[in-house]
């Protein structure tokens, strides 16, 4: 029987995405285990009233410092307190709580990330985009603040799973899988020809348009390898990327002996969600469960970085470190944002990541060593990026 005295107070950063509702989701069934600390969006104060009302949030923040009013007036009467802007944000990540859900998308949810790790709270990672930009500086910090870090993103809790740390030296390889997206099985023209509709309808995941159009380059797969290099210590020699379109195997370690230890599941990020906010307890999830019969059969093939040359480039970032990795998600995530404002085409966005890792100098390629200095190089990037839209000064006028 598990014993529990009282619940467990959960913060939620970026709380009205894909990650934030489905943890909300699981959260709400379960008010004995889960009490609502903070959440957190960027500007959506209506969404965030709601969801802070609906789950008896104490605070709700808009990092957005615009979007206080609405905010203040969505929850007046309900005692919730209200606050907006960047200081606001890291103050939230700083409250006491058992655990910190950090599910804001990109580099944006660096600093209060950050901050919780500093403080030594249980910290339930989904921004993969914190650990590319600031991957040492993060871990470090959270060793030193005596956080845990439980990651989120299904390949990696599948690792975590999998990965006995007693057993560390025995281990040969780490897969993770991908889905392949959806232009899995399109060719290079038609690839060429997508827009921001067709690249955000994944096969078999729902989730936010920045992580849905990455997992369409297949960057998301390349950022998810520096994620793994920096979550669990494993050089870029030893981690491998399977194409697995069914999403059913999210990830495997192999050992010396030739013994294989996978984690299987429905696509449902509930099911990673539910185990990084248990862990090391196992709480349900209402999620399908998995019939391998129904299934028959599972696939796996190798990934094609001829059609997918983003995969290529963030795993020669992974492998020069550095901050070139930090310039890899900077880069990336500005290219994302103008292809789905329809400024750039999709083979744009790993031109525009190319040319900004190339333009790295010697003063910028050492890994940045605190949050000014990354935020800084992230900054650098994002301006070469950005220089590099085309028919950028027309559009602008
Ligand atoms: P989303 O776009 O659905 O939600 C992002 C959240 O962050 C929202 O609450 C938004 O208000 C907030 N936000 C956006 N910009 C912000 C800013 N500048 N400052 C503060 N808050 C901001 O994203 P998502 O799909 O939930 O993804 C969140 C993170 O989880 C990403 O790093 C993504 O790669 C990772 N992830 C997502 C999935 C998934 O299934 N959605 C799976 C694995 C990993
Ligand atoms: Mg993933």
């Amino acid at each position: 029987m598990e014993i529990q005295d009282s619940p467990q107070r959960l913060t939620i950063l970026g709380a009205t995405g894909s990650i934030g509702t489905n943890t909300l989701d699981l959260v709400g069934r379960m008010p004995d285990r889960f009490a609502v600390d903070a959440l957190t969006a960027n500007g959506n104060a209506k969404d965030l009233a709601r969801l802070a009302r609906l789950h008896g949030a104490r605070l709700a923040v808009a990092a957005d410092p615009e979007a206080y009013g609405d905010l203040k007036s969505a929850l007046s009467g309900s005692g919730i307190e209200a606050a907006a802007g960047p200081e606001a944000l890291v103050e939230a990540a700083l409250r006491p709580v058992d655990r910190i859900m950090a599910a804001i998308v990109g580099a944006a949810g660096l600093a209060p990330t950050l901050a919780a790790a500093e403080r030594g709270v249980t910290v339930l990672l989904a921004n993969k985009e914190c650990l590319v930009t600031a991957g040492s500086l993060f871990m470090e910090t959270a060793r030193r603040g005596g956080a845990t870090v439980l990651p989120v993103d299904s390949e990696h809790s599948a690792i975590f799973q999998a990965l006995d740390p007693a057993q560390k030296a025995s281990v040969e390889r780490v897969t993770l899988t991908a889905s392949g997206g959806p232009f899995r099985t399109w060719t290079m023209e038609r690839i060429a020809a997508a827009g921001p509709e067709e690249a955000v309808r994944h096969p078999n995941w729902s989730m936010g348009a920045k992580v849905s159009v990455d997992s369409a380059t297949l960057m998301n797969k390349g950022l998810e390898l520096i994620e793994a290099h920096h979550l669990f210590d494993i050089e870029a020699e030893r981690l491998d990327v399977l194409v697995h379109p069914e999403s059913i195997v999210h990830g495997f370690v192999a050992y010396r002996d030739g013994s294989v230890v996978a984690q299987l599941a429905e696509p449902d990020m509930r099911t990673p969600i539910a185990y990084s906010l248990a862990w090391p307890q196992r709480i349900p999830a209402p999620t399908t469960r998995l019939d391998l019969s129904a299934l028959g059969k599972l696939t796996f093939e190798k990934p094609d970085f001829a059609r997918f040359p983003a995969l290529a480039l963030a795993l020669r970032a992974l492998e020069s470190g550095g901050g070139m990795t930090t310039v890899l998600n900077a880069a990336n995530e500005i290219a994302v944002e103008s292809f789905l404002a329809k400024q750039i085409g999709f083979p744009d966005i790993a031109k525009i990541v190319e040319n900004a890792i190339e333009r790295l100098t010697v003063e910028r390629v050492g890994e940045p060593t605190s949050l000014a200095e990354a935020l800084d190089l992230d900054r650098w990037a994002r301006d070469v990026a950005r220089a590099a839209i085309p028919g950028r000064l027309e559009r602008a006028g």
